[in-house]
């Protein structure tokens, strides 16, 4: 009843009615009707298995009951009051979070979105040191607000023409020319450089464990350990984005957990809500104590989102998703190391942790290899397979399937990868 309209008017609405930054990759994209766990319906009954999870968010699986139900149930008995009240969804869920996260990391405060996780987690830092400015990575993204935007080292990103200017940006621990140990140090290097000439006006350092959007980066294991005691030297914080790393994605509950490093505050969005928006930044009694001001989020820590998170975090801990991630993730990292060898001019690079994969893909000519991976996500579309893309030349094909998927999917997956590099090749 609700999609008689067709896509050919969905679409046409769309150009009408959005703002025309609103864009989509695909050449004919679909129109998505249903979600039903790793697999996707647009409205001719087409079925998709979905290796992207609306950029690692349904990490449960789309619409799954076991989640949806206690969703319902909370929405039809109570919707929203604030936080003047006591309500107890909120409170249990901050005690989960307390839980699971390594170290001290025991307060939460719940918001809506990523980019407003980062954003509280960034003025915890100022009110806490004192300081204004930040470091972050080059090729990191943290989101749409003028400050997480101004932390944002993808220029693709970074579309107000007055950001923040109190930013210093570092290379990344990441060169395709260079060992990942050099290009640690490197980026370590340039770390304290800025901290030498600026430490005593950096509030914190702001990076994602593994860069997402910058194209699957997983700096050396030493790197974050070696960057937080630079920091702590002096005096500025490690804020860790796990909004895309966070809850079971990346073989681990929390992608910091690779790196044995607890930072002074964490900010997670995306799967916690397996598609209910809920967020939160997360850090000690210590750091926390110095957001002691009135502050309130209209829906941060609502009812439904809070039920909802304590049912994706019941259901993950059941079904134990961050070791399926990592057992799962093998598999496909694997697969695609056999593409690589199969069509070295195609695939460059496979690299990621658990399921947060990205296959690089080559060209000859500058472009070639961003058109060749529009080839290749539209082909897949139209085999019944949706893959991300990202990556500074946005020709990384991004792998980051619901986490219960089974591994007949990502075999059938990869036979159709492989008959579609084979005709490109
Ligand atoms: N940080 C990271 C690492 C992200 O991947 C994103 C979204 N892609 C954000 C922040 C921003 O989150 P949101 O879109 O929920 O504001």
């Amino acid at each position: 009843e609700d999609y008689t309209i067709g896509r050919e008017a969905v679409a046409a609405k769309r150009r009408r009615y959005f703002y025309p930054c609103t864009q989509h990759f695909y050449r004919n994209a679909p129109q998505i009707v249903q979600g039903e766990m790793q697999y996707l319906y647009d409205e001719n009954g087409k079925k998709y298995t979905d290796f992207f999870a609306g950029v690692s968010v349904v990490a449960c699986g789309h619409c799954n009951p076991a989640i949806t139900s206690a969703t319902i149930a909370q929405l039809q008995r109570l919707q929203h009051t604030t936080t003047i009240y006591l309500t107890q969804p909120n409170v249990d869920l901050a005690e989960r979070l307390a839980e699971i996260l390594p170290g001290n990391l025991r307060r939460s405060f719940f918001v809506n979105s990523g980019s407003e996780a980062n954003e509280g987690a960034m003025l915890l830092a100022r009110r806490h040191t004192g300081r204004k400015g930040f470091i972050a990575l080059e090729s990191g993204l943290h989101g749409r607000t003028n400050l997480t935007m101004s932390v944002t080292g993808l220029p693709m990103w970074r579309t107000d023409p007055y950001l923040d200017p109190d930013v210093r940006f570092i290379r990344r621990p990441y060169d395709p020319e260079l060992g990942s140990e050099e290009a640690a140090a490197r980026s370590l290097a340039d770390l304290e450089r800025v901290l030498a000439e600026h430490g005593d006006s950096i509030a914190a350092m702001i990076a994602e464990p593994i860069q997402g959007n910058g194209g699957m980066i997983m700096p050396h294991e030493s790197y974050f350990r070696e960057a937080a005691e630079l920091l702590r030297r002096h005096g500025a914080l490690l804020i860790f984005d796990e909004i895309q790393t966070g809850f079971g994605r990346t073989g681990r509950m929390f992608a910091m957990e690779h790196f044995g490093v607890v930072p002074d505050i964490v900010s997670m969005a995306k799967a916690l809500g397996n598609g209910v928006p809920v967020a939160a930044f997360a850090a000690s009694d210590e750091v926390a104590a110095s957001l002691n001001s009135p502050s309130a989020s209209t829906f941060g820590g609502n009812p439904v989102s809070a039920i909802t998170a304590l049912a994706v975090l019941d259901y993950m801990a059941d079904q134990r998703l961050p070791e399926r991630a990592e057992r799962l993730g093998a598999k496909l990292k694997e697969g695609l190391a056999g593409l690589k060898e199969r069509y070295p001019g195609l695939i460059r690079d496979v690299r990621g942790a658990g399921l947060m994969l990205g296959a690089e893909l080559g060209g000859a000519e500058a472009g070639e290899a961003a058109e060749l991976t529009d080839e290749v996500l539209e082909r897949m579309k139209d085999r019944g397979f949706i893959i991300g893309k990202n990556g500074t030349g946005r020709n990384v094909l991004a792998f980051q399937p619901p986490l219960i998927l089974a591994e007949a999917d990502i075999q059938d997956m990869l036979k159709t990868l492989d008959s579609v590099l084979a005709e490109l090749a």
